[in-house]
């Protein structure tokens, strides 16, 4: 892959997404930066990627409206060169709950967000990206979850069961686009030190578990970041179906 095409990133102006936007760059991507509420991280990441001479531009959308997703391909295509890969890395936690206490607004918020917003942006990509639409191939990767493995108990098993969504997501769509050169991977992180843990009301989360990773501390949003651009790469050639565990050994 070169200068000349495009990485969309959901949920990019911040966290994992923001790093994995400037990887991406720095690898000579033009990046779309997508977010949802707060535009003006999202205009000061593309800035600072334009202020270092690359190219990128961001753009609202909620991934969970297909409407919007549709949308924000669309501007891309318009405004960007070509694209050449997606990383659905948009997604959400909620409060800590037991699964006795979960409301059905909850748990269409998880699933729409989560689940539903990887099938519309992976549907676009798809559309745009496989020979079989007349494309020229690329690259997906999925961000799931350690939590698929752990299954959250007492804190968040509806988000847990989003990323287990996503691990089955991953194998089915890399198997069904693998002869039309698409290549569909997932990243499942650990801890990570970012953000969502104070939106799902824990900020002090990630230190505090800290102790239970193997590694004994939490990665950093940089660290998935370098997973998500070699699983995008030409390196990565051969690889498709894979899920990448960056978990410190969780
Ligand atoms: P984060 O810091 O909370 O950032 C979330 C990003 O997603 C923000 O850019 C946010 O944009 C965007 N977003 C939220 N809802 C969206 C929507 N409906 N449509 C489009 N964008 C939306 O989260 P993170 O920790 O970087 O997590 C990124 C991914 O890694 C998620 O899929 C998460 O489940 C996964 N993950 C994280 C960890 C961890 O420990 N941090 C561990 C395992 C997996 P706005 O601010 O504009 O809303």
């Amino acid at each position: 892959m070169t200068n000349e095409s495009t990485v969309i990133v959901t949920g990019g102006s911040r966290g994992i997404g923001a790093a994995a936007c400037r990887v991406l760059a720095g690898r000579g991507h033009a990046v779309a930066v997508n977010y949802t509420r707060d535009a003006a991280a999202a205009e000061a990441l593309a800035a600072e990627i334009r202020a270092r001479g690359g190219r990128a531009l961001a753009i609202q959308a909620d991934v969970a409206d297909a409407q919007q997703v549709a949308a924000l391909f669309a501007r891309a295509d318009r405004e960007l060169p070509p694209l050449r890969a997606l990383v659905n890395n948009a997604g959400v936690v909620d409060l800590p709950a037991r699964v006795d206490e979960m409301d059905a607004a909850r748990l269409q918020r998880m699933f729409a967000i989560n689940v539903f917003g990887s099938f519309h942006c992976a549907r676009e990509a798809v559309r745009r990206l496989s020979t079989k639409h007349g494309g020229r191939g690329g690259a997906i990767v999925n961000v799931g979850s350690a939590a698929a493995r752990l299954g959250s108990p007492g804190q968040y098993v509806d988000y847990a069961a989003t990323k287990g969504a996503i691990d089955t997501f991953t194998l089915g769509l890399a198997r069904e686009v693998a002869a039309e050169g698409v290549r569909v991977n997932a990243v499942r992180p650990g801890l990570i030190a970012t953000e969502i843990h104070a939106s799902g009301g824990l900020p002090e989360r990630a230190r505090q578990l800290a102790p239970q990773v193997p590694m004994q501390r939490a990665g950093n949003a940089d660290e998935v970041a370098q997973a998500i651009a070699w699983l995008l790469s030409d390196e990565a050639s051969y690889t498709t179906g894979a899920i990448l565990d960056v978990s410190g050994g969780r």
